[in-house]
């Protein structure tokens, strides 16, 4: 079987999670398989192996788990975009509409010298709503967003749309 059909054999499907309706995409059932984690890993390497990239910026939580590894392997630095309050120093804030209510993300002043060139890595494209307050908060640093790396793309929700100008791409698609 190739690669990416057993990436996605390894992604547990988890109905009515957090709420009805949903169908959620638990990548723990990845992660705790060596080989499989590997694979993931060195596949979303491959796609950006060579490209000029200071920094990798994810969003807590699941986001850091595949930026770190990148950064690693990509010889860049590592961005944190966490919740509004979680940063120490001073920070940009971007509010987003979800499906109720809003959410505020939030990045240090001083995490990317202004014309750097990032990759912005997240497990997860659903409606697209938080990598584009991401790409509103990279706009405030000044960055160059030089791509987009998802492990799983629903494409049903029409991310992309949100997200548009942007080089995307994403391993597994729904
Ligand atoms: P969105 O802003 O709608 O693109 O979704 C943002 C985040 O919500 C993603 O990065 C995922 O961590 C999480 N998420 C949304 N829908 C799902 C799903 N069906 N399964 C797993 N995670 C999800």
């Amino acid at each position: 079987m190739k690669t990416l059909a057993l990436l996605a054999q390894s992604i547990r499907d988890v109905p009515d999670f957090p709420k009805k309706g949903i169908m959620f995409k638990d990548i723990t059932t990845l992660l705790k398989d060596p080989k499989r984690f590997k694979q993931t890993v060195d596949t979303m390497y491959k796609q950006y192996k060579g490209k000029k990239i200071d920094a990798v910026v994810c969003v807590e939580a699941r986001g850091f788990i595949f930026g770190a590894v990148l950064a690693y392997k990509l010889n860049a630095g590592l961005v944190l975009v966490r919740k509004k309050g979680k940063l120490p120093y001073k920070t940009y804030e971007v509010t987003y509409d979800l499906e109720y209510g809003q959410d505020t993300l939030a990045i240090h002043q001083d995490a990317i010298k202004a014309q750097g060139s990032v990759l912005i890595v997240d497990d997860v494209l659903a409606t697209g709503g938080t990598i584009n307050a991401v790409c509103q908060l990279l706009k405030k640093s000044k960055a160059k967003i030089a791509g987009i790396g998802f492990l799983i793309e629903l494409e049903f929700l029409k991310g992309r749309k949100k997200l548009k100008g942007y080089s995307i791409t994403s391993l597994i698609k729904y």
